[in-house]
């Protein structure tokens, strides 16, 4: 089947040229069934949820409801009280981190430690944390290799480590972070150390099952997995989310309001205050249930062979850096061409039609550590194909030709 049909944005034309998307890092296009799932909402079930009495009211709760708990399934998560729906993995990490700073978890003195291959959404939430409690933040290393450093890590963790967050694959550089061992090792460390893991490349990607994990919290956004923008998930253990304090007050996460005091909710609905994105949440899930019937482990090896050919193809035409190692990495290439600004790069790739990523990709602190001010991202969705690779390679090595 032609996958690419099934997605009317991958027929657009730059110029005279076909569209080659290839920033799905950034966010991902969305196939017909996404889009009719939307357009089946507002058609069909538009209505504020859990208040109505009225039939459209109960069909549209019905159909929130049923997408947690198709996001549980997905994630393999142990309840669907877990799941709260947010806007993204940045609302995901500020929420958890706002409510540590509400607890009394975190303590002055007390340690907060992040890859250096961070996402800015993994990091600045933990600064603001840090700011308020008196709590410090340090960044774990990376190998010459640009991997997770595993010793520096392990001899990083003591007494006072209380959160360990980490992304899942790195947004700027495709490596796999070593998730289940940084989760293994804080718990060996202190079984209260609490671990956060950025999702927000792996959940397209490559099977997450929550019940196995070990982590504490696990946050994604819907963009990036065939759903629409403004959608998301932070998933917690029931346990944690359970005593930690309300964050957001409002509508919905209330039992009972009176001038005197509130009760609050119970889970997950005491961190969704007000009207959710409803409509986003239901198509989520239609999104999740695509990537299912795709086949999550059908598409890791598609887009490890795309991944592969592309890695292969820039060493073949040679002077470009390939940041982190080739085996061991998520959908995407960032690449160095030392000469070549990254940004002129991206601009005569676009005029071929071809959409990549160029910048810090909001990593300031990795492209401080690396010394340099951006690269060229390549990444890869499961429409991508083998032909568009060669056209990109080709187009790059085009570019370059001008360039160099
Ligand atoms: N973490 C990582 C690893 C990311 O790639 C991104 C998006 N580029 C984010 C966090 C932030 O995601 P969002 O902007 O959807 O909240």
């Amino acid at each position: 089947m032609d996958i690419q049909a099934s997605y009317p944005i991958l027929s657009t034309k730059i110029g005279k040229h076909p569209l080659v998307y290839l920033d799905n890092a950034a966010t991902t296009h969305k196939p017909q069934c996404v889009l009719q799932a939307e357009l089946n909402y507002y058609e069909k079930l538009n209505s504020n949820i859990h208040r109505g009495a009225h039939y459209l009211s109960r069909m549209a709760t019905e159909e929130h409801e049923a997408a947690r708990s198709a996001v549980a399934q997905f994630l393999h998560a142990p309840s669907e009280r877990e799941i709260v729906f947010t806007s993204g993995t940045t609302a995901g990490i500020n929420l958890v981190a706002q409510v540590l700073a509400l607890s009394s978890l975190i303590r002055s003195g007390d340690e907060i430690l992040v890859t250096t291959d961070s996402h800015h959404s993994n990091i600045v939430p933990w600064q603001m944390l840090c700011q308020r409690t008196g709590a410090v933040l340090r960044p774990i290393p990376l190998t010459p290799a640009l991997t997770f450093d595993m010793d520096a890590y392990l001899s990083m963790l003591n007494a006072r480590t209380r959160i360990v967050a980490a992304p899942y694959i790195s947004n700027a550089l495709g490596v796999i972070n070593p998730i289940p061992e940084i989760i293994a090792a804080a718990k060996r460390n202190n079984t209260d150390t609490l671990v956060l893991v950025d999702g927000a490349q792996s959940t397209a990607h490559v099977p997450v099952n929550l019940s196995e994990l070990g982590c504490d919290f696990y946050v994604f956004s819907g963009h990036k997995v065939y759903a629409p923008t403004g959608t998301g998930v932070l998933w917690g253990r029931e346990s944690l989310l359970s005593s930690l304090p309300p964050w957001l007050g409002g509508g919905e996460m209330i039992k009972e309001v009176s001038f005197s005091g509130t009760t609050y909710n119970d889970l997950p609905f005491k961190y969704e205050a007000g009207t959710p994105n409803i409509c986003g949440n239901i198509v989520l899930a239609a999104a999740l249930r695509y990537v299912q019937e795709q086949g999550i482990s059908a598409i890791d090896e598609h887009e490890q062979r795309l991944t592969r050919m592309m890695c292969e193809g820039l060493n073949r035409i040679g002077g470009i850096d390939i940041l982190g190692p080739v085996e061991g990495r998520g959908a995407l290439v960032s690449i160095v061409v030392p000469g070549v600004h990254h940004y002129d790069l991206g601009t005569l790739l676009d005029q071929m039609g071809v959409a990549v990523r160029t910048g810090h990709h909001c990593c300031q602190p990795l492209m401080q550590y690396l010394g340099i001010t951006g690269t060229t991202r390549y990444s890869f969705a499961l429409y991508n194909t083998a032909e568009e690779v060669e056209r990109a390679l080709a187009c790059t090595e085009r570019a370059l030709n001008m360039l160099r």
